[in-house]
């Protein structure tokens, strides 16, 4: 898409343009930038300027559009901009039907198939292109003279929905495309709407800030998203799309852009669309595929994202073209549908959790089945709504699913199948731990243990401030946390750093070693970053991204104390809710002295990130890299001299950061005998320069 000297030129403009202003004359290369910009995020996942430049790049291009509205093009960046308006979806053909695809579940299904391709197409070896098979919402879109022109749901396959103001929301997908340069007039392209693991959980977070029941899955939550009236709303999901299908095209000269599938992928990423071709793989014959079909089947927890299977096309488009399709399917190509996770069980009984903000869940305890090889016998079902809207009775069978690695859900009960011995499922009145009184504010779903030193509130909120994503004190899990609750040697946050190891000695199960390791993780959790620490704090609706919001906003800890809700509203992604929840939390006599205590502690309330950029740059910097990054050495060195710093060859005491990626050797070794180095991982280097 961009070769090296392309990106050089467009990030050294990008730093010229941030510093200076643009004129009427940049306007074209401004575009060009933020599109760049936009390529690297959102199609090769590798971002280039931090979030504030990229938002000055954009405020200068539509500052000048503002100025010289005539030189505005439908595929301006700018043009992205969601619209708060209603709208509604008016129905469109496809220029061709969108066929579903046959489904095959097992090796024996795809040998069957390649025999009958075999013997349809006359070829004695089939060459076969095979690529994962997304989890999300199908869409169709329309390029018409460089330019997206029309953006469709799949609907019933004939005709869907249009949804080209939604469709601009996905970043991923292109405005516009250089079709013209390659001699083609109008193309329409197939894709799968998808969101990752990560947005999912993201926005089941906010769901539960604003107590709305999660979503199921990401692909629930994607073809839910693309039919959004609002397309605000539909731009905060982060949606993203994969290409995979070019379904129409014409060209100036009427020839074939492609010969192969795999060829059309190719294509598709040379125009810069966000395809599978890094997955996409050809083989001769069948048995390879069914082998590469088991290995995309077995890394499917791995991926960013859902998939449900692989899909398996004859490669070569003559071929396509003269077995043809069914009326329902295409004969060239087969879904390979991965094994089901879904599977039946009995609801035994309903337990209650308290949590750690008091909210009483029900989880449901089933009899032990296997759901996409992982053994589930305890469901959560989130609240007494769910368990209403489900029609749940104790003794039902249910239908459960396990997507990846988002939690068990309960899809739906069958309430044909009772015997007549099932039993209401009825939600307790008080506390299962200290039998306080439950409340349940009027608008909410929830019902909550309002008393703050209810045992079972205080040890969750001890759990989650230690655990992986918050303070990742390793082996300070639930159980032991329990255990040292009960034998009265932790009964607060702050008491984590005060445990009374030497009172452990003899203790069973605590060796000098276990003390050791557990001690030195208690230590290092003291030098997490604020946004863990803010998180790990426990306050009500501030989930992760919230909590790396509002560290990104302040310098200190204590900068939250005097912080108003209108403030707090306008941090990005913070709402009325939230606000509140905060002002409570810090105006609480009992949360300042937490705090306090945790400073004597030495934890860190400083935002270290603000720190490093004090004076606003990294002039006048050294940097040098070891190791095995991510990204290429030589995109690690443009970003730090992109950011202002220098290059240095070697480890001495000019140097001021080390950037260490695997298996760093003796750089390191050296960096940290002299002292004076900053030592960075790859990670922490990206938010410096940010
Ligand atoms: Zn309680």
């Amino acid at each position: 898409m961009y070769n090296t000297e392309q990106e050089k030129f467009f990030l050294q403009q990008s730093k010229l343009w941030i510093a200076n202003d643009p004129e009427k004359d940049h306007l074209d290369e401004l575009k060009q930038i933020i599109d760049y910009a936009d390529w690297k995020y959102y199609v090769m996942d590798n971002p280039v300027l931090s979030d504030g430049e990229y938002d000055t790049l954009f405020k200068k291009l539509k500052q000048l559009e503002s100025r010289y509205p005539e030189l505005i093009t439908a595929d301006s960046p700018t043009q992205r901009v969601a619209k708060s308006l209603t709208q509604s979806f008016p129905t469109v053909n496809h220029l061709v039907p969108m066929l579903s695809l046959e489904n095959s579940y097992d090796a024996n299904d795809l040998i069957e198939w390649d025999r009958k391709c075999r013997e349809l197409s006359g070829e004695q070896v089939i060459e076969y292109c095979v690529e994962p098979k997304f989890d999300g919402a199908s869409i169709s879109l329309l390029f018409e003279d460089d330019l997206l022109l029309r953006g469709a749901t799949r609907g019933d396959g004939v005709q869907g929905d249009d949804i080209t103001t939604n469709t601009r929301q996905i970043r991923s997908i292109p405005m516009g495309m250089a079709i013209g340069k390659k001699g083609i007039s109008l193309l329409e392209v197939r894709g799968e709407v998808v969101l990752t693991k990560e947005k999912f959980k993201q926005y089941n977070e906010r769901l539960i800030a604003e107590g709305i029941p999660l979503l199921a899955n990401p692909r629930n939550a994607a073809s839910g998203s693309l039919r959004i009236k609002d397309s605000t709303e539909v731009s905060k999901r982060g949606l993203d799309a994969f290409l995979y299908h070019i379904s129409f095209w014409q060209t100036v000269n009427g020839e074939r852009p492609y010969q192969t599938h795999y060829e059309s992928l190719q294509l598709l990423h040379a125009l810069g669309c966000k395809t599978s071709l890094k997955d996409a793989k050809l083989f001769q014959g069948i048995t390879e595929v069914i082998d590469y079909c088991a290995e995309i089947e077995s890394g499917r927890d791995a991926l960013p994202y859902e998939i449900d299977g692989a899909v398996i096309k004859i490669n070569r488009i003559d071929l396509q073209d003269k077995i043809g399709q069914t009326s329902h399917h295409p004969r060239w190509a087969m879904a390979y549908k991965f094994k089901a996770r879904q599977a039946s069980s009995k609801l035994l009984q309903v337990e209650y959790q308290v949590g750690r903000t008091g909210s009483v869940t029900p989880v449901a305890k089933i009899e032990p089945v296997s759901v996409g090889g992982v053994t589930v016998s305890s469901i959560s079902l989130f609240n007494e709504e769910v368990v209403k809207e489900k029609n749940l009775m104790i003794g039902d069978t249910l239908l459960i699913e396990r997507a990846g690695d988002v939690i068990p859900y309960v899809v739906k009960s069958f309430p044909e199948l009772r015997t007549g011995i099932e039993t209401p499922i009825i939600f307790p009145v008080n506390c299962p731990v200290c039998r306080e009184v439950l409340y349940k504010p009027e608008a909410e779903a929830v019902w909550r243990c309002t008393n703050i030193n209810c045992k079972a509130q205080v040890i969750e909120r001890i759990i989650h401030f230690a655990s992986k994503d918050a303070m990742d004190i390793r082996g300070l899990g639930d159980a032991l946390v329990r255990k040292f609750y009960e034998q009265g040697f932790l009964n607060t946050i702050d008491g984590i750093y005060h445990i009374p190891f030497e009172q452990m000695k003899g203790l069973e199960g605590f060796g000098e070693k276990s003390i050791l390791n557990l001690q030195q993780s208690i230590e290092k959790s003291k030098t997490q970053p604020l946004n863990r620490l803010i998180f790990a704090l426990g306050i009500r609706y501030v989930g992760e991204t919230t909590a790396k919001t509002l560290a990104r906003s302040i310098n200190h800890l204590h900068d939250l104390y005097d912080m108003s809700a209108e403030q707090l509203c306008q941090l990005e992604d913070i709402g009325g809710k939230v606000a509140g929840s905060l002002v409570d939390f810090f105006s609480h006599p009992d949360n300042r002295r937490l705090i306090e205590s945790l400073e004597l502690s030495g934890l860190q309330l400083q935002n270290m990130q603000n720190v490093h950029h004090e004076g606003g740059s990294l002039n006048g910097k050294t940097f040098l890299f070891t190791g095995t990054l991510t990204m290429k050495r030589s995109e690690a060195e443009a970003l730090a001299e992109a950011a202002g710093g220098s290059i240095l060859g070697s480890v001495s005491t000019k140097l001021n950061y080390l950037v260490v990626g695997e298996d760093a050797g003796s750089k390191l070794e050296k960096a940290k005998k002299l002292g004076t180095v900053i030592i960075l991982t790859e990670e922490e280097f990206m938010r410096l320069i940010k």
